[in-house]
């Protein structure tokens, strides 16, 4: 079997579960705990803070492990929004993940909040002059995710959390499909908050974090015991943290070279399958886009069906977001690219791990030519 559903989730990488094996069996401790027992687990919780934050290039302090990327995006978003005195106003984008559409759904209804969603072009770029143009004197977080989870357009966040800093706007980015692939330097990108999960890296499900600088107000989204230092209660998954930052130390050796190669062998796989099937469209940016994934629309093909039968030919991959399975809903993300409701139905997303390169790739191609050419001859 082909795995092209790496955006949906990863396998935890061996090294990673190494890692992590003696904070479920011998140092199981409770690091609030204050014995050595406990001392052992907070070391380890303290060491793995280190590397997320090294990573990101900030202070240990201002990273808080959660429970993965839609727990980081609601703490973010709804913490950060209750907490500014600015207003009550939030600027997004349509193609926003649902933990973030959700989070400021939850605010407009229940909190009276105001939201303004900046529109994306037919790539799914948002407009910088748009965007400043949408922030007030009330805005209390301005959210934009660096990559999309469906399309892979990668926006131009560096820009955006700067004009959003000019105003004094808290900007907050998902960067949970571009953590592994892009540089996440919150000082280079400029942003006051980012979230990141796990399981796309090579963790486990149930690990991610958020960084939000020291100087943000955050109320809390869990409340209980204080951990984290008050921004997020729950005795905190020391097992997750330690293979979180594995996963991190992992995945950075070498990860420009990666996302080249990975990048190159992409280019050769969208050209094939548009030269070959028909009316086959690349959906999001044609190059500000993610290294290692590809979605296509299929005119006059159903994406459940393309699906099927890639599976009865080895390979799998996704209609579209798998956060939002079990919903044959058109993409909210297609919608807001302009697609019509047909068409976007006809959506199937490629995406991949470093263990797929070039002659996967070709394999991939291959079957989707066959796939969409029986489709389409049925459906006809
Ligand atoms: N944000 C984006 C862009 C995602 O793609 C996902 C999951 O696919 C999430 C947030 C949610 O992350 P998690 O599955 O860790 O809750």
């Amino acid at each position: 079997m082909l795995y092209l559903d790496a955006a949906a989730t990863s396998a935890v990488r061996r090294e990673v579960l190494e890692a992590m094996w003696p904070y479920l069996t011998g140092d199981f401790g409770n690091p609030s705990s204050h014995h050595t027992v406990g001392e052992s687990a907070a070391r380890a919780l303290a060491d793995a803070r280190a590397t997320v934050a090294d990573w990101l290039g900030c202070r240990p302090s201002d990273v808080v492990f959660t429970s993965g990327g839609t727990e980081a995006d609601n703490l973010a978003v709804k913490g950060i929004a209750l907490a500014t005195p600015r207003g009550r106003h939030i600027v997004t984008t349509p193609i926003e993940h649902e933990a973030v559409l959700e989070s400021v759904d939850y605010l407009k209804r229940i909190h009276d909040f105001e939201v303004t969603f900046v529109d994306v072009d037919p790539t799914g770029l948002v407009d910088p002059a748009a965007f400043a143009a949408a922030l007030r004197d009330d805005t209390t977080i301005a959210t934009v995710m660096l990559a999309n989870n469906e399309v892979g357009t990668v926006q131009p966040v560096a820009e955006l959390a700067a004009i959003a800093r000019s105003h004094g706007v808290p900007f907050h980015t998902d960067a949970v499909q571009a953590a592994g692939w892009l540089d996440l330097d919150v000082s280079a990108l400029g942003v006051d908050a980012l979230s990141i999960s796990g399981h796309k890296l090579g963790a486990p499900k149930g690990i991610g974090a958020l960084f939000v600088r020291g100087r943000i107000p955050l109320e809390p989204v869990i409340h209980g015991g204080g951990q984290e230092r008050g921004r997020r209660s729950g005795t905190e998954n020391v097992a997750g943290a330690v293979g979180l930052a594995a996963a991190i130390r992992l995945g950075d050796a070498g990860r420009q070279e990666r996302a080249e190669a990975a990048s190159l062998a992409r280019d050769a796989f969208v050209a094939a399958v548009l030269s070959r099937v028909p009316d086959a469209t690349l959906t999001g940016h044609p190059v500000l886009r993610l290294p290692a994934s590809a979605s296509f629309v299929f005119p006059g093909t159903s994406g459940e069906s393309v699906l099927l039968e890639l599976e009865r030919r080895g390979i799998v991959s996704s209609s579209g977001s798998a956060c939002a399975a079990g919903s044959d809903e058109a993409s909210h993300v297609l919608l807001a690219l302009g697609f019509d409701e047909q068409l976007a139905q006809t959506a199937v997303r490629f995406s991949w791990g470093p263990e797929v390169g070039a002659p996967e790739l070709a394999t991939v191609a291959e079957a989707v030519i066959e796939a969409v050419r029986t489709v389409a001859s049925i459906t006809q």
